[in-house]
């Protein structure tokens, strides 16, 4: 089987370019014209025949094929279920603000995390998602939004938000944000890139020496440890604590912080004790908070707080000075908002055991 081009970082293909002998102007060329134009077709008349040719014979070109469009009636949000090669599906969200949009991308089919508010993961971790994959999601939405709704294809902000646990499947994610970063491609900042984790530590270690500059969002939920047990149940193996005091000493460029998310859950986690928790734990930090209304989905086990109760908590929070938002929901009416996806709809394969997947 041929390999994807949108597997290779742009040193990779400096280093294909080298090796095959094909002019160096090769890597910038290509780049160029599928991450910067981001161009279907194959680029023909700008590079050498003998090279249109070797990438012909040894490389695929194709990207996950949109299988359906959800398009929200009270909001633009748009979500995407897409087909992949091997009939798995995933889904990606374009979330919009102003005339502009946040993607939000799934790194896995499914997820092996297992939260318990977290409609993902009921279907387990089938796959993890390639690099091509990753940023098909990425290509494909763009052009959908250059089609359907042109002047708007303005991508602006790169979430790792979708299906699965992106610190997972650290390697595929870690080249596409390389792809999404260089100069001669899409050049996204690294300030415009978050990563959101359960806590996976061996990939949080992963992701502050490799891909330093690119944010980091924490899921948290409870600041206490048998509550968290019940919504993370990668916290017995990962406890907080030792999640926070990892990223604590992790040295962050200027004006980075880091985001935590806490979703909102009636009469589980939404009491002022909690606030109050919450806040003693994060005051003094680079620390944002997002506070998320839980989203519920067809046999969800938990409510969301009333307006009120929301206010509250963040009116805790604030008399600890640290900023915190009240994320809105969007695209809830198409089930695209935060822990509403879920592709398992046509598939049934055997999901793999987490335990055996975890080291
Ligand atoms: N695995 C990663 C990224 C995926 S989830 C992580 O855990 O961070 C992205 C965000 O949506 C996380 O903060 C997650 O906790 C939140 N989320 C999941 N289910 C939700 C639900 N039902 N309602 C609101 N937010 C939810």
């Amino acid at each position: 089987m041929k390999q994807s081009f949108y597997d290779l970082s742009y040193s990779d293909l400096e280093a294909v370019a080298s090796e095959n002998d094909l002019s160096p102007s090769v890597p910038a060329v290509l780049f160029n014209w599928h991450y910067k134009k981001k161009e279907i077709n194959r680029c023909r008349n700008k590079i050498s025949k003998s090279s249109s040719a070797f990438f012909d014979a040894h490389f695929d070109f194709s990207l996950p094929e949109i299988d359906t469009v959800y398009q929200s009636n009270k909001d633009r949000t748009v979500k995407f279920l897409f087909k992949l090669k091997d009939q798995y599906k995933v889904e990606t969200v374009l979330i919009p603000f102003n005339n502009k949009y946040s993607i939000c991308l799934s790194s896995q089919v499914g997820c092996a995390m297992n939260c318990s508010f977290c409609f993902t993961g009921e279907q387990g971790l089938k796959r993890n998602l390639a690099t091509n994959e990753i940023i098909g999601q990425f290509l494909q939405a763009w052009r959908w939004l250059a089609t359907n709704r042109p002047g708007e294809e303005r991508i602006l902000n790169i979430v790792f938000m979708g299906q699965g646990e992106p610190l997972h499947n650290f390697d595929a994610v870690k080249k596409a944000c390389e792809i999404f970063l260089s100069q001669y491609g899409t050049s996204i900042g690294t300030q415009k890139i978050t990563i959101s984790t359960a806590g996976y530590i061996p990939g949080l270690k992963r992701w502050s020496q490799e891909i330093p500059g690119v944010n980091l969002a924490l899921s948290l939920h409870s600041p206490y440890t048998e509550k968290r047990n019940e919504l993370i149940p990668l916290n017995k193996k990962y406890p907080l604590a030792e999640v926070v005091s990892y990223i604590d000493q992790i040295p962050l460029q200027k004006k980075q912080f880091i985001t935590y998310e806490y979703i909102l859950i009636k009469g589980f986690n939404d009491t002022a004790d909690d606030a109050n928790k919450l806040g003693k734990m994060l005051a003094g930090k680079s620390a944002y908070i997002n506070l998320i209304p839980f989203n519920e989905f067809p046999g969800s086990r938990y409510t969301c707080p009333d307006a009120a109760a929301i206010e509250n908590f963040k009116a805790v929070l604030d008399t600890y000075k640290i900023p915190t938002l009240i994320r809105g929901t969007k695209g809830d009416d198409v089930l695209a908002a935060c822990g509403q996806l879920n592709s398992n709809q046509q598939i049934r394969k055997q999901s793999l055991n987490p335990a055996e997947i975890i080291p």
